[in-house]
Formats: C-alpha cells, structure tokens, sequence
C-alpha cells in the first residue's frame, strides 16, 4: 500500500486538549495529519487508528498530510491561546504530537517541525513536551537546544521494549539501539530526555534494559495498553493483533500487574526517575524505592519532576 503524500493549510494549529491529554498540557500540536509509520510496529496498537476525525475512513498508515503553514498557524494562534491556557489551565503547555510523529521521514525534507521549533524560539510556550517514536529527532538538536532555555522542555522517545520484533507483526520504524543512542545523544546536548515504555511490551530483560535506560535518560514512563489506551480495559487495543502478539512472547504481559512488576524492576535501577501512565506523561514521577511495588504493595508516592 502506497503512502498519499498531500499538502495543506490549516485555520488553527493548536488543539485545546480534552481527555487524557487534559492532565498533561493544555494543548496539542500536530503538524502532519496521519502518520508514516502506521504501517511499522507501533502502528499497530497505535491509539489513533482509532479516530475517525484523524483518519476520515482511510487505512491507518496509508496517508500523510503535510500541514504547510504550521508555523504561522502556530504564530497566529499563540498568544490567544497562552491567555486562555493560564486563566483556564494554569500555564500554556503543548503536546507535540499526539496523533502524528513529528519526525516522520517527510520531516527531513520539508522541515515542518522545524519551522514549529524555531517559531517556538520566538514565542514560546510556557512548556513544551516533543514526543516521538523515532532516532530523527536528533536532527533537530540544534532548534531543540535554541529552545530549551525559553521554555520548560522534554523530550520524550517512544521505546516499548527491548525487542525489535514481535512474532507476526512488522519492524519498528527505529530500531531499539538508535533510539536509546538518540536519547542519549539529546542528553548529552543538555536537553532533559524521557523514555516513555508505552504501550509496554514483553521485556526480555528488563534490569539490563533499564539500565540502558538509565544511562541515557532523565527519567522512564511505563503505560500498559490497559488503563492507558483511553478505553475501559484496554478494549481498544484488544480488538488489534497487538495482544495476541504479546501473549505469543509472554501471557502475562497482557496483565496490569504486569505493569507493576516492572515498574518494580525500573524504580530498582532508577529511583525517582521513573513514571506510571498519565501522570509520568505529565512529569509526575514516583519517588522512592521499588520496596513497595516489588512485594505487591502500593506503589511509592509521587513526586513532581
Ligand atoms: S509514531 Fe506514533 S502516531 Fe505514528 S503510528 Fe506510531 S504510535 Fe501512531
């Protein structure tokens, strides 16, 4: 199946946020619409082929729509927004991207991101969050590092597991190793850097995989499809082949408790630096040790990061 590359302009490039995403920022920003990877291992339990205003009846995977002018959209938009965010919400903060990757490989050539970042540089948001699922955020290091000092900024690199594959399902667009090495690569520029394991998959390692992890990133989120693919129990995700892949390497992964047992692992080698579900989305991080969560107790309070 062949990618539909189209081109267009949009009225409004900032999304007050509703739902989940509420508790996170008080707005969203994509600056494509669909996403070139839809088609690789993340998506196929990706959350949004699930949205028909995103995806107006068309395969998930099989369309990109390049949103030309969103950087004046941006500009446009920013400083009524801003008003809104802190009278409404309490700062203006922007999630980028929710429903696209903002480095899908078109972003090489067109730079629509970019043009965002370095609007950003000008009119900043009071926080920003850069969340992808591929090594070619490192190329916008150099725009990522101008904005770091206007704005309270993260990176957060998508690494669902240790594993490239999983049985029966396509390759990730971005391998394991370049993403911790672009994780790592972001730190070492000075930018604060996130893992986010999510949707967890089955780890085959996971103390040596945290501490990879650890070596590379400020801090690691954990989210099991259930509870986090905004639908009761995880029936979202459920009515992909992503499970059935899952419980192929690892029946138990398909559980919540699952989730806790490595979040028990992860806060062994990272204590303080790990999150859980929508609050580690906003930053929220358990603090702590493992002890708790390792023997089945609660899990440790949160701090904020
Ligand atoms: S990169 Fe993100 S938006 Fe794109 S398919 Fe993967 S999970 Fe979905």
């Amino acid at each position: 199946m062949a990618l539909e590359v189209t081109s267009a302009t949009v009225r409004s490039i900032l999304t007050r946020s509703s739902g989940y995403l509420k508790t996170v920022c008080s707005h969203s920003l994509q600056p494509y619409r669909g996403c070139s990877f839809g088609r690789c291992l993340c998506g196929v339990g990706c959350y949004v082929r699930h949205n028909p205003f995103v995806t107006r009846g068309a395969a998930w995977g099989s369309f990109l729509e390049v949103r030309e002018n969103a950087a004046e959209a941006y500009l446009a938009g920013c400083d009524r927004e801003r008003r809104w965010a802190r009278a409404r919400r309490g700062e203006f903060s922007v999630f980028m991207s929710s429903a696209t990757d903002p480095f899908v490989p078109h972003e090489k050539r067109l730079g629509i991101t970019r043009s965002v970042l370095m609007a950003m540089v000008d009119r900043p948001p009071d926080a920003l969050i850069v969340q992808t699922h591929s090594h070619a955020v490192v190329d916008r290091v150099a725009e990522l590092a101008a904005l770091a000092p206007r704005c309270r900024l993260r990176v957060h690199i998508s690494v669902e597991s240790d594993r490239d594959r999983l049985p029966g399902l396509p390759p990730p667009a971005s391998s394991v190793a370049r993403r911790l090495d672009a994780a790592g690569r972001l730190r070492d520029a000075g930018l604060r850097v996130v893992v986010t394991v999510a949707p967890l998959l089955p780890i085959a390692d996971p103390d040596d995989f945290f501490t990879r992890i650890a070596e590379c990133a400020d801090a690691v989120v954990i989210d099991h499809f259930v509870g986090g693919d905004g639908s009761p129990d995880g029936a979202r995700t459920r009515r992909t082949a992503l499970p059935a892949a899952m419980a192929a390497v690892d029946p138990a992964s398909l559980r919540l408790d699952y989730r806790d047992e490595i979040v028990a692992r992860a806060l062994a080698i990272m204590p303080a630096r790990v999150g859980v579900g929508m609050d580690g989305f906003a930053g929220r991080l358990l603090a702590g040790t493992s002890a708790g969560a390792a023997h089945g107790g609660p899990l440790p309070r949160r701090a904020d990061c």
